[in-house]
Formats: C-alpha cells, sequence, structure tokens
C-alpha cells in the first residue's frame, strides 16, 4: 500500500491548473509543508506572466500553458530560471505524463479531459477536483483507471467526505449517500428575482470563494447534479441512491447511510484546503492552518430539500445520468456554453438551464465506447447550445432595448 509523504520520501506534485482557485489553494499547502512535496509541473490556460510567477516562486521544473500564443512571454518569464517551457494542448498532456507521484486535477471544463486521461493512462495518483471530466467520459475513465491501476482522490469537499467516511468500510455495506449543497446565493431568491439576476450577483457565492464557472453552477445547482454524476462514478452508487439536502452553513460536507442505519458524515469549515490536505497527504495526513471547527461557538445546522422547481438543474443531471450514453456529455457541454454565454451578459440566469434542456432534448443520446467518441458528442452538443444561445440573445436583445430606453 503506498504510504504518505513524508521528508526522506518527499511527494512530487503537478498541479494542472495551477493559476485557478484549486490550484492557488494546493499551492498554499505545498508551501505550508515544503519538506514533504516537490512540485514537478504546472499548467494555465492563458496567463503566462502569473504562471511563471508561480513556477518560479515554487521551484517548479516545467511549466505549461494552454495557448499557444503565449509561448514567447512564458519563455521570457521563465528566462535564466532552468524552469522548462512548453505550450499548446499537447504540452499539457506532456506535463500530466511526467514522472509525478501524484497529479491534482484543477483545470475546469471538460478542457481537462485529454490531459487527466494521460496522468490516469501512467497509473498515478489523481487528486480530483476537475468533475466535469467524469461527468463527460465517466464510464471510460473508470474503466482506464481499472486498467492501469490509477487512483481517484476526490477533491471535491462532498467526495472528499464520503471517501473519508468510507475508509474502514466496506462499500457493499453503503445504503445511500447525501450530498450537502449550500444552496448558493439564490437559495430563498424567487423565479422574477433569478430571471433578472446578473453574473456578479450569480458569482457571489455566500459561503466558498471559487472560480467563476463553478460560483453560476453551485447558484443554479448544476454544481450539485454535476456532483451526483461524479459520485455515481466514483463510489459506484445508483442515481436512485445519491441524494440531495440543502445545508446553508456548509459544514457537514456529506453524508453515508450504511445498511445497517448508521449515518456518518465528515465535517469542516468550508474551506478548499481541508479536502485538498486529505488527497495530498493520502493515506496519511499533513499538518495545515486550514481552519478548525470551533464547536465551542453557538452554531445552527440546517437541512432542508432542494426546490427543484427553482432548480431544474438538479432534474436535469438526474435525467442525463439515467438515461446514459451521451447524455451527461451532452448536459456537460450545453451547460459550459451556457454559463459562459450568462457571464458574458448574452442570456439570462434562467436561461441556462433551458439551454442545457434544449440541447439535451434535441441530440440523439448515442452510446459511448472511446473518447473519440465523447469528444465528438461533446463538440455537436457545444454547437446545439452556441445556437440555442443565438437565438436567446437575439429574443433578448430588443427586450434589453425597451428596458434601457423606458
Ligand atoms: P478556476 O477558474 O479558478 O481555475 C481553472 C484553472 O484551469 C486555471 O488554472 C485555468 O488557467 C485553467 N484552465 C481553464 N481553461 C483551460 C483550458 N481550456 N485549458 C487548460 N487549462 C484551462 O477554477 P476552480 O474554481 O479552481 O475549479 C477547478 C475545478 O475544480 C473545476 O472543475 C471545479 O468544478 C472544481 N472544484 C472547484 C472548487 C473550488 O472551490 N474552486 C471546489 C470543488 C471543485
Ligand atoms: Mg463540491
Amino acid at each position: 500500500m503506498t504510504s504518505g509523504p513524508s521528508p526522506s520520501s518527499p511527494r512530487s506534485v503537478t498541479i494542472l491548473g495551477a493559476t485557478g482557485s484549486v490550484g492557488g489553494s494546493t499551492l498554499a499547502l505545498l508551501a505550508e509543508q515544503p519538506e514533504l512535496f516537490r512540485l514537478e509541473a504546472v499548467t494555465a490556460a492563458t496567463n503566462a506572466v502569473r504562471l511563471a510567477d508561480i513556477a518560479r516562486r515554487h521551484g517548479a521544473r516545467l511549466a505549461a500553458i494552454a495557448d499557444p500564443s503565449a509561448y514567447r512571454e512564458l519563455r521570457q518569464a521563465l528566462a535564466g530560471t532552468g524552469i522548462e517551457a512548453a505550450a499548446g494542448p499537447e504540452a499539457l498532456i506532456e506535463a500530466a505524463r511526467r514522472d509525478a507521484d501524484l497529479v491534482v486535477a484543477a483545470i475546469v471544463g471538460a478542457a481537462g479531459l485529454a490531459p487527466v486521461l494521460a496522468a490516469i493512462r501512467r497509473g498515478a495518483m489523481v487528486a480530483f477536483a476537475n468533475k466535469e471530466c467524469l461527468v463527460c467520459a465517466g464510464t471510460i475513465l473508470m474503466r482506464e483507471l481499472a486498467q492501469s491501476g490509477a487512483r481517484l482522490l476526490p477533491v471535491d469537499s462532498e467526495h472528499s467526505a464520503i471517501f473519508q467516511v468510507l475508509t474502514g468500510n466496506r462499500r457493499a455495506d453503503v445504503e445511500r449517500l447525501t450530498l450537502t449543497a449550500s444552496g448558493g446565493p439564490f437559495r430563498r431568491a424567487g423565479l422574477d428575482e433569478m430571471e433578472r439576476a446578473t453574473p456578479g450577483q450569480a458569482i457571489r457565492h455566500p459561503i466558498w470563494s471559487m472560480g467563476a464557472k463553478i460560483s453560476v453552477d453551485s447558484a443554479t445547482m448544476m454544481n450539485k447534479g454535476l456532483e451526483i454524476i461524479e459520485a455515481h462514478h466514483l463510489f459506484a452508487m445508483p442515481e436512485e441512491r445519491i441524494e440531495v439536502v440543502i445545508h446553508p452553513q456548509s459544514v457537514v460536507h456529506s453524508f453515508v447511510t450504511f445498511k445497517d442505519g448508521s449515518t456518518l458524515a465528515q465535517l469542516g469549515e468550508p474551506d478548499m484546503r481541508v479536502p485538498i490536505a486529505y488527497a495530498l497527504a493520502w493515506p496519511a495526513r499533513m499538518a495545515s492552518t486550514a481552519p478548525r471547527l470551533d464547536l465551542g461557538r453557538a452554531m445552527r445546522l440546517e437541512f432542508e430539500p432542494p426546490d427543484l422547481r427553482r432548480f431544474p438543474a438538479l432534474s436535469l443531471a438526474r435525467l442525463a445520468l439515467r438515461q446514459g450514453g451521451a447524455a451527461p456529455t451532452i448536459l456537460n457541454a450545453a451547460n459550459e456554453v451556457a454559463v459562459a454565454a450568462f457571464i458574458a451578459g448574452r442570456i439570462g440566469f434562467l436561461d441556462i438551464a433551458r439551454v442545457v434542456e434544449s440541447v439535451l432534448g434535441s441530440c440523439a443520446i448515442l452510446s459511448l465506447a472511446s473518447l473519440d467518441e465523447v469528444v465528438e458528442q461533446d463538440r455537436m452538443a457545444r454547437a446545439a447550445a452556441t445556437g440555442q444561445v443565438a437565438a436567446l440573445a437575439a429574443r433578448n436583445a430588443p427586450h434589453t432595448r425597451h428596458e434601457a430606453s423606458a
């Protein structure tokens, strides 16, 4: 069995998506325990200056940027440091293939699929945050995982909670999983208010500080829908045995109920450093300065069922999981396009679920046998979603002008 990192046997780490929110929390943890970890490679989408700065400060050996046009800037920023620079989608795959003990998958969206697959194929430990990959290609990734002996260590707080609770328990004894959800910024909002919600309001999450895309997903609750699909793959649990409960304080990170009627939970302050630290040091635990839950202070923990009428994304994700095949791939791709259009101010907040529903209803649901088929379905769903967005944006435009002149 793998042992945790120690000063005599430090763990080498590659971070895919090092400039993001999860990437930043990971770097903060590595910096707290420099004798336990060594940084192999870091990647980013487009920000060469920021990536070079991270590589220099944390002593990475390789910095890889997805945008090929940023190569020269990256190379200049790393001149004289001895740190390798690389660019383009292939460079990210190469970064994932480098011989690091652990790869932190912290890219946002299906864009992370190829590098995550490369890490899985070489049998690495993968600290897994990039849930869209499991949503769009779960069956294929889990099959590759079984073949290569790689390990997915969940970073998503709910899945880390379940993973921790399952340690020392038999999976066969699990009756159901209950994912907690904060409810996001519109937990109490009416449909009128949600229809008018701006990107700024949607991204301002009441509890968690995260990247823009997952913040909007939390506001629509598509994030919890994606997490149901993620839990289905990670824990081999059928859809009907994965429940969702709203828990606004985000202190209980999820529950596991066993067949003898016992329910176990993992608790902690809502701070991503806690689940990331568990994955970084697994199967050991590392010391960290992340805040402790203070049970000496008065605190109320509330739980309530989600409102499926105001948050249709939850039902759409369940439907896609039940349909299987390409349905989750289509759901994810349509959602990525719709969220980007909402952030860009082209469509309204409630239009996000409308786009997803319409694309899911209009695409044929094929079965998926290979990564090429996933990529093709993803591409087709993005094209369909782009068409839907254009139609909605055209319909919204005169309305917006009317309001502006009123
Ligand atoms: P973010 O937007 O803050 O960072 C995303 C990272 O991915 C950045 O480094 C960016 O450069 C890189 N990236 C974006 N597009 C890319 C592309 N096309 N090719 C290559 N790299 C690209 O996102 P985040 O909030 O850190 O989330 C990352 C992942 O972790 C998401 O899948 C999210 O759902 C999951 N997650 C995040 C949190 C959180 O607290 N932020 C919690 C749970 C799960
Ligand atoms: Mg989560």
